[in-house]
Formats: structure tokens, sequence, C-alpha cells
């Protein structure tokens, strides 16, 4: 949903200034998310092309992960080359390939085969996007990365998997790290108040020479599915009280963290609404029961001022939502670009991946705080609820970081004005086409 979501967003953006946009999707899907998501967007955007692309039959048994999202990007790229029959079908001809960061290796030179310029919307921060650029270029295994034109990535926030050189995500990162040069484009989600020093030295050659131009497009603003309104739970809320909890749709935490996360909100005091996600595949999760998570007992005890939650929620409605005040979040690039977009100050809890960079994108902007303690992937360590309560109090009493986080709020809806950089930049991006 992370990527898709954004793809959505873009697509409803350029179909909305007057261009033809195809939309291809993938089957079959992962989540049920998606499959919703995908149905609910084409019933929206009738003028948006469907292309339906069938994957070839992929026996993920020889790669070394059991992701299934890793294994769905792994089976569409060996479908890349199905890629200009699909396009060769459909009319009129195109002027350009929009793609995931994921699959460029695979795709863009299969699209520079048939002569179809390419660009990437790459869907995390900007910040991300350097050390995708600059990773490649360093010989000497991973440590503490010194990147120029932007800050000292430490060893310790540098996704897992890269930490191991063999690793397919690692050589995936690689190939698709020396590939930008070759895309016509690079589009982020990110916007110049909150990401001024790594846009500047993206564009400016100081990560690496010869990168396409790198141009700043966010937040979009998620393509409208006329989905319900707010729960009416928020309504009966005092302004900007609640802290909303969620980990994005596929950082599954185990049932011991659960329950300490429970105490945690718990003891802080505050409302809150959280919605829980013990799976990685959310049709797993349907069959999990929330009293046998939380313990027994625990939705009774909070049921004044918790509204505990399973399975998909429309996250941008709540965050825009007046009750809401604080966001305890993992930091997924969507979910910082949405915080900053209304405004809504966050607790960083970095599950993975990209999200101790982006963590430190959303601390160096103001837009909030991370835990650097707090454990990650790979690591066992259960945070205690006690901690978590202290840390989510302190994030809803502070007067600063909620002046700073409004203050983002302006940038964000300045910038994605007609005439605002980011705004421009959509503009420009047209005109390139
Ligand atoms: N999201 C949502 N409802 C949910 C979970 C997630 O609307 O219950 C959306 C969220 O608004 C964001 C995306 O899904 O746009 C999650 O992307 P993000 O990059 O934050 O995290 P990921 O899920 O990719 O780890």
């Amino acid at each position: 949903m992370g990527h898709l979501k954004p793809f959505c967003s873009l697509a409803a953006a350029l179909s909305e200034r007057g261009c033809d946009v195809s939309f291809i999707t993938v089957h079959p899907t992962v989540s049920a998310a998606e499959s919703c998501y995908v149905s609910d967007f084409f019933a929206a955007f009738p003028r948006i092309r469907r292309l339906d692309f069938d994957l070839v039959a992929f026996d993920p048994s020889g790669i070394a992960s059991t992701d299934p999202f890793f294994l769905r990007v792994e089976a569409i790229g060996r479908s890349a080359h199905l890629l200009p029959a699909l396009l060769a079908a459909s009319s009129p001809p195109f002027s350009a390939l929009v793609i995931d960061i994921f699959l460029a290796s695979t795709f863009i030179p299969i699209a520079a085969g048939i002569g179809l310029p390419s660009y990437i919307q790459f869907i995390s921060s900007a910040a991300m996007l350097s050390l995708l650029a600059y990773f490649p270029t360093c010989s000497v295994g991973v440590s503490d990365f010194d990147i120029p034109g932007l800050w000292r990535v430490p060893k310790a926030s540098i996704p897992r998997a890269l930490h191991n050189p063999s690793h397919p995500f690692t050589t995936q990162f690689v190939e698709n790290g020396r590939i930008l040069t070759k895309a016509s484009g690079i589009l982020v989600n990110t916007f110049e108040a909150l990401e001024p020093e790594s846009l500047a030295a993206l564009n400016r050659g100081k990560v690496v020479p010869g990168l396409p131009p790198v141009i700043a497009i966010g937040p979009l603003q998620a393509a409208s599915l006329g989905e319900g309104s707010p729960l009416p739970w928020l309504h009966g809320q005092p302004a900007r009280s609640v802290v909303y909890v969620c980990f994005g749709n596929r950082t599954a935490m185990s049932k011991e963290q659960i329950r300490e996360l429970g105490i945690g909100l718990e003891k802080s005091g505050c409302r809150f609404l959280w919605v829980v996600k013990s799976k990685i595949v959310d049709r797993e999760d349907g069959e999990v029961e929330l009293e046998g998570l939380l313990g027994e007992g625990y939705l009774g005890r909070v049921k004044d001022r918790g509204l505990v939650m399973k399975g998909w929620v429309d996250q941008e409605e709540i965050l825009r939502h007046r009750a809401i005040g604080g966001f305890l979040s993992h930091c997924g690039s969507n979910s910082v670009f949405e915080a900053a977009l209304h405004g809504v100050p966050v607790l960083g809890w970095p599950g993975g991946g990209d999200q101790r960079v982006n963590a430190e994108v959303v601390a160096r902007s103001g837009l909030g705080i991370w835990v650097k303690e707090w454990s990650w992937e790979g690591e066992e360590e259960v945070v205690m609820g006690e901690e978590i309560g202290e840390r989510v109090r302190q994030l809803m009493e502070d007067e600063d970081l909620q002046a700073s986080a409004a203050r983002l709020r302006e940038e964000a809806v300045k910038a994605v004005a007609e005439d605002g950089s980011s705004g421009k930049g959509l503009a420009e991006f047209i005109r390139m086409l």
C-alpha cells in the first residue's frame, strides 16, 4: 500500500491536469487492502485507463527471503519482458513510463529498448534517495555513511538487509541505485521545507554526479476515493487530545510488544486511537482476536478514552481530524508526509527498512521526535510500557513541537499550491512529458 497509494495519487493528479494516464495493475495481488484500493481507484477515476499485467508463474524457493511483498517485487521484475507487448496493445502511444524504484533496474532497460523514457516515482524521503544513490559507490561494506551534502547516517540506521552484501534486497538496492542516472527524472513525494538539504544536495550533484532532475512534488493529496467520513468516535473527542497509533500496513509487532504498547498507552493517560497489526499480510490478520492480543479486560479498562481497531482505516481522514494531536508512527515515508501535510507531531518508532532515515527527517525538520534506543528489525528487545507511556505524554504536551508541526503544515500547503515549489515541480514534469 505504501507504494500503491502514492502512485494512485500521482496518476490522479496527472489526470486532473489533463494528461492521458494508463495505470498498470499487477495480478494477482498480495493484500486485501490492495485489491480493494485498486478497484475503488478505478471506480473513482474512470478516465484513467487500466492495463492488467498478469505475472508469469514464479517459483520463490530459490530466493533467500520469505517476505511476501519482496517476493512480489521479484515476480514483477521477472515479468518485465512482457511490458512491450502490453504497451503496444494500447493506444494512443505512450510518451513516458513512470516506475517504482523497486522495479527500476528491470524495467528501465526494457522501456529504453522500445524508445520510451522512464521516470522514477521515489516514494520514500529525499534523504533515503540520497542513501540509495550513494550506497553503490561505497565498496567498504556497511558502516556509518557520511553522505555528501547530507548528514552522517549511522550504521544502526541502515536497513538491516543491507548489512548483508549477499542478501537479495542488497543486490536489488545496488542495481536500482546504479540505474538512477538512466532515468529521465526522479519524482519525490517530499517538499522543500521538509527536506531542503537533501533536495539541494541531490540536484547539485553533491551526493553523486550525473543524476537526472530530482523533482519534489509532494505531499500529494491521496486520491479521493469517497470512503466514509472520519470515525464518529473522533467527533466526540476534544481538539488535539487524541494520539493516533499506527505502524503502517506491513509492520507486524510481536504479541509481547503489542501488550507493552497497550500498557504504555494506558499509562500515558492520553486519549488514543490505535490500529493494531499482528501479521504482515492483512488477509491473515483478520483471524486474530483483539481481546486475545491485548489481554483480558484491556478493552474494557480503556474504553472511555481509547479506541482500538484492527484492519484498514482511512489514515488520512484520521490525521486530518481536529481531535488528533499526535501520531505514534513507524515513520513509513507516506505516514511522515501525511503527518506533515496535516500538521500532526510525530513520535517516531521506526521498525525497519528506510524508517530510521525517515525518522531523522522528522527530527531535523521539527515535525517530531524519535527514540533511537527503541528496538527495530532483527532486535528482540521489548520496549516497556512505562517508557512508551512517558514518551507519548511528552509528545502530547510539547507545545513547541505542536507549533513546529503546524508551521510545516503551512509550508506543505504552500508547496502544493499551483505556484508553490511542488506545484511547479509537477507542472515541470508535465512539460517534460
Ligand atoms: N494506511 C491507511 N490505513 C491503514 C494503514 C496504512 O490508510 O490502516 C496508509 C497510510 O495512510 C499510508 C500507507 O497506508 O499512506 C502506509 O504507508 P507508509 O509508507 O506509511 O508505511 P508502510 O505501510 O509502507 O510501511
